[in-house]
Order: structure tokens, then sequence, then C-alpha cells
């Protein structure tokens, strides 16, 4: 018999469409991939070389269990460049990726029952890892028409005594949306005046568009930094998914805790990829702004094209690399006899009948949405929209 824990998890559904459609692509089939969570350029060149040359030095043995001081001093030192914030390497714990950074955060923090504030629409991990490290997910809806953004007095209504955090990811998967300083000045005095954590995933700082610039809510004053847990990672910046090394800037006391539980579960992040990294977050940052801008220019394509589809619709995102496009007005429409009704069935049906794989909204809390990835090239997009706007052209 199953842990209760486990028994309450469900597998993540970003990663299992994916599959399915690299299964059917597998089996010959032309599937076109708006699912991808992943950017789709290649490592930059001076992070494998740097990686080459750990291998060739034996770089190869157990590190510190939270880091090698190397790195912790290079994201130290770019935390403090971007933003002005002071971390002592000792305030930093670098892990397998920043899925892994944000479960050692909710296992430091976390008591059974407390609570954990995750606006919705939310990335899939959110409910399910507060959930493992025995907290209670309080999910609150925000809304399109306020660019998914949770305001004031919808946080407030939705504290307790409970609660312990708010995990906040600006720039947001699914939606894009990214927070104003205004708004997140608003989120920090409610935190410091109820005395609740930010657990702020920052993943997608650098994709940011039309001239919006990323802030971290723990540069707006020394008592919210002391209450911020910045989240973040090489995956989305330096496209090093696989690569497996995310990190935390906190107030030492966490830090200290977090490091300790990683030392009793995975020990220290891959000893390559740590020196990877350095290259990465060290090393020259071109490559960041170039593909950031191949990002915005698909981005841009993308949202123009939507215009001219019917039934759908979405906002024009400021950040990361997806769309979520609300489709919820095909809910009461039919393709070739089938009832569309939700998220799921709408993205069963479009890649079975016009292979396209996206992710239904379900996944992110957001039933009337599907997500669509542009981290792929113009050409998919272009001719994925096409098979979208046929399908959606047959629906009566
Ligand atoms: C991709 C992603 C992560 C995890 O990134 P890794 O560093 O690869 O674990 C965390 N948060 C969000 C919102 C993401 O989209």
């Amino acid at each position: 018999m199953l842990s209760r824990k486990a028994f309450h998890i469900t597998p993540s559904p970003t990663l299992s469409i994916d599959a399915q459609a690299k299964r059917m692509k597998s089996e010959g089939k032309d599937i076109i991939g708006f699912g991808a969570g992943e950017p789709d350029f290649d490592t930059p060149a001076h992070i494998k070389e740097a990686a080459i040359k750990a291998i060739k030095e034996n770089f190869t043995r157990y590190t510190p269990a939270s880091g090698i001081p190397e790195l912790k001093e290079a994201i130290s030192e770019k935390i403090y460049k971007e933003s002005s914030l002071t971390y002592k390497p000792e305030q930093i714990v670098v892990s397998n990726g920043a899925k892994h950074s944000l479960n050692n955060v909710l296992a430091a923090l976390l008591n059974d029952g407390d609570e954990v504030i995750i606006p919705s629409p939310y990335w899939v991990s959110y409910p399910e890892l507060v959930k493992l490290n025995g907290g209670t997910p309080v999910i609150v809806d925000t809304k399109q028409e306020y660019n998914y953004k949770l305001k004031g007095p919808e946080l407030e209504k939705n504290l307790s005594p409970r609660t312990k955090a708010l995990i906040l990811n600006s720039p947001s998967n699914p939606t894009g949306q990214v927070y104003t300083r205004n708004e997140l000045e608003v989120i920090a005095s409610l935190a410091v005046r109820y005395n609740f954590y930010i657990i702020s995933d920052e993943v997608y700082e650098k994709l940011v568009y039309d001239g919006k610039e990323h802030i971290t809510i723990a540069s707006l004053g020394e008592d919210i930094q002391n209450l911020t847990i910045i989240v973040n990672g090489v995956s989305k910046t330096y496209a090093m998914t696989g690569w497996r090394i995310g990190y935390t800037a906190s107030e030492p006391e966490l830090a200290a805790a977090m490091s300790g539980i990683q030392s009793h579960t995975t020990s220290n992040p891959n000893s390559i990829a740590q020196k990877a990294a350095c290259a990465a977050l060290s090393g020259p940052q071109e490559c960041v702004e170039e593909m950031r801008k191949e990002f915005e220019k698909r981005k841009n394509y993308m949202v123009d094209l939507i215009k001219e589809i019917p039934l759908i619709n979405c906002i024009d995102p400021k950040g990361a690399f997806y769309l979520f496009l609300n489709i919820a007005e095909t809910f009461n429409k039919k393709f070739r006899g089938i009832p569309v009704e939700s998220g799921n069935k709408f993205a069963s049906l479009l890649l079975e009948h016009y292979l396209v794989a996206l992710v239904p909204g379900e996944a992110f809390g957001a039933p009337d949405y599907v997500r669509v990835s542009y981290a792929t090239s113009m050409e998919n997009i272009s001719s994925g929209l096409e098979r979208i706007n046929s399908f959606l052209r047959e629906l009566i």
C-alpha cells in the first residue's frame, strides 16, 4: 500500500503530453509540438566547453553538498550586479534544478497543515510539491482581464493564521505575465505585515518582452528580502534544462536547513554541471539576449496570427515562452460529432486528428485554457497554427 502522500500525487501532465507527442513522432507521424517546456536552442558552446574541461581535469568527485564555492560566488555576484542585493555564499544553496530547490524550500519551511498560497493559473508542480511536503495548497484564482495577476484584496482574503508562504512566479509559466514594481510592492507589504514567506520563482527572469523589466520582490526592502526565497536556475536562461542546476538565495538559517536536507537526500548537484553553470553565469551574456530576441519575435508573430483565428483568444504575454489560449468558446461545439467540452478533450482531439501537441489548462488549474509553447521554430509555429485554425473551423 502506497503512502497517503504518494497516493495523492499526479504525475506531471506537461511531461506526459510531451511523451505522447514524442511517441507519435517516433511512429513516423508528422507531429507539431507546442508542448515543450524548455528552450529549443542548444546550450551555448562556451558552457559545453567548460563541462568538457571539468571532465578532463577530473572534476568528477563529490563536492560540498550545497554547491562549490566558485558557483555560489558567481550566483551572489550575479544577484548583486543585477538587483543590488547582498547574499553571502552561505545564503546560496545549489540544487538539481529549480524544481529541486522548490522542494528543498518547502521541506525546510512547512509543518503539516501549513498553508501555501498559489495563484492560479499556476505551474503544475507547485500544488503537488506543497502536498508532498505536508502542506495545504490554497489556490487563489486570478482573472484574464487583470492579466492573471494576484491583487492585494484577493491575497488578503485568503490569508489565515496557518499561511506560511506565497509562491510567486514572475514571469509566469503558463500565462506569461510579468508583475510590475507597484504590484510587487502591494504583495510585499502584505507579506511583511502578516509575516509570511515569498517563494519567488524567477526562472524566466531573462525572458521578458516589449521593453518590460523583471524585478525581484526581494529588492523592495530589507524586510521583504528576509522573507523572500529567490528560486532560480540556469535551465531556461541558458538552454540548460538537462544539466539540472538550480539555486536559492535566502536568509542564512533557512539556507543552512536546506543545505542539511540536501546533504542527506541528493548530496551535491552534478560536479560537471556546476562547472558549466559557473561558465554560464560568469561568461559572456550575449547568447541570452540572442535567444530572448528570437523568443520575442516568435511571440509577436504568434499573437498576431491568433487574432485572426476564431473561437480562441489570449493576452499578449510579457515573458516566458508560452501563450495561454482561452478556448472556452469551443466547449459548446462539436468536432465530427464529439463534444469538445474541456481542455483535455480539446488537446486530445487536436493531437489525434491534426497532429498538434499542446498542454490542456487543467494541468495549471485553468480548465478553460490550453498552453502553447513558442519554444519551437517559426515554421512550426506557422503550420501548427494553420492546423489549429483548420481544427477550429471544423467545429460546429
Ligand atoms: C522549468 C520551470 C522550473 C524548473 O526548472 P529546472 O531548473 O529545470 O528544475 C521551475 N519553475 C517554473 C515555473 C518552470 O517553468
